[in-house]
């Protein structure tokens, strides 16, 4: 992976490259970025800019001192992740798979795509069960002493820790010792997606790089460049995906019918009730792609809200228009207020359990008929 591999964030890979060639690496760095977003690609891109062969010759920077060259030894091993001064801390799907086992998985995911979330690692794993990610306490600790020894052929070693939030306080412990008495020429890069959930200590000792979301114009040239998707379509998708490069990804390889005829379809039938109608749809949606099943809930958060705004007045705060109006206007009153807020609450319940890989078509139904019963109220 090379900086100009990665969409835009142009002011980001500057201040990256400039900190290597003005010799101020800190020697812990956090990135920081949504789910998505580059933080995983401009950690593996940063890293082999490091230690790419070319970049200078006796300190004197080349031609190629705004990237990586791409070519030299330690250039052709980073792309292939199997660089020897390289280490990497990752979650596996459960206490029985090691890191080392999964390190060629690990390798394969990562140079089909960067971008992803900790659910598409999780699936890629092909280990089947509800999985949560957690990060062997042993290994991390093993791993974390590794990195302590000398470099066996670039300038700096370099731990990439995807996910350090799912360090528990055993091995964040011992990753803090390491990070108060760093050893010589190595590279500590934490890449997270939230900062809440990582040690007050690790966070003051890593100097902190927020990486933005990707704009729609990134999306759209990701998407039309390197996974040939017409224009048109690009756009449209890169609107939905909020800069999220993962999801557009996803939403590009579903071709389904509208979000909202969908919706509406499924609203009726709770209204109804019509229970086998309710069951079909459950598994229906079990077949959506992840992105597009979490996208429908939300969805469904914003039509909701938009009902309530409806039904105490706010109609000039609603942006709809055609069916999903029509839609608005009949539930509203149908449904009562009291009704809508609960219908609200379960929608985002249902929303975070999916996230933490909870079975879709289970939670479809339990909802469908929690929805049922709520409008009947
Ligand atoms: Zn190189």
């Amino acid at each position: 992976m090379l900086f100009k591999d990665i969409p835009g964030l142009h002011n980001l890979k500057n201040t990256l490259i400039h900190s290597v060639e003005v010799n101020h690496v800190a020697h812990a760095q956090l990135f920081h970025g949504g789910v998505g977003s580059a933080n995983l690609a401009l950690a593996w891109a940063y890293a082999t800019y490091i230690n790419c062969e070319e970049r200078s010759v006796d300190g004197v920077l080349t031609d190629h001192s705004n990237d990586a060259c791409g070519r030299c030894a330690s250039c052709v091993k980073m792309a292939k992740m199997v660089h020897p001064d390289i280490h990497h801390i990752f979650p596996t799907p459960s206490a029985k798979e090691t890191i080392l086992e999964l390190l060629p998985t690990w390798r394969k995911f990562l140079i089909e795509s960067p971008y992803r979330s900790l659910t598409d690692w999780l699936e890629f794993t092909g280990v089947t069960g509800n999985k949560q990610g957690i990060i062997p306490i042993k290994e991390a600790h093993n791993i974390i002493e590794k990195v302590s020894l000398k470099a066996f052929e670039a300038e700096y070693k370099i731990l990439i820790i995807w996910q350090p939030e799912l360090m528990n306080i055993e091995s964040a412990n011992s990753l803090l010792k390491l990070l108060e008495e760093p050893p010589a020429k190595t590279l500590f890069i934490l890449v997270c997606n939230d900062t809440n959930k990582l040690l007050t200590t690790i966070l003051s000792r890593t100097q902190r790089i927020m990486i933005p979301a990707f704009t729609d114009e990134d999306v759209i040239g990701y998407l039309t460049e390197k996974q040939g998707v017409d224009v048109e379509r690009a756009r449209q998708v890169a609107y939905l995906s909020e800069g999220n490069l993962s999801k557009a990804s996803e939403l590009v390889n579903y071709e389904g019918e509208s979000k909202h005829i969908w919706f509406a379809t499924w609203m009726r039938s709770a209204y109804k009730p019509d229970i086998a109608n309710l069951i079909k749809l459950a598994d229906e949606y079990d077949a959506f792609p992840k992105e597009y099943q979490k996208g429908m809930l939300e969805y469904g958060l914003n039509i909701f809200r938009d009902l309530l705004l409806w039904k105490n007045g706010a109609e000039a705060l609603v942006r709809l228009e055609g069916e999903e109006l029509t839609f608005v206007q009949n539930f509203s009153k149908a449904v009562k207020a009291e009704a809508i807020e609960l219908i609200v609450n379960e929608l985002s319940q249902t929303h975070y359990y999916l996230e933490r890989n909870g079975r879709a078509k289970i939670l479809h139904l339990d909802l469908s008929l929690n929805i049922a019963r709520m409008f009947k109220k």
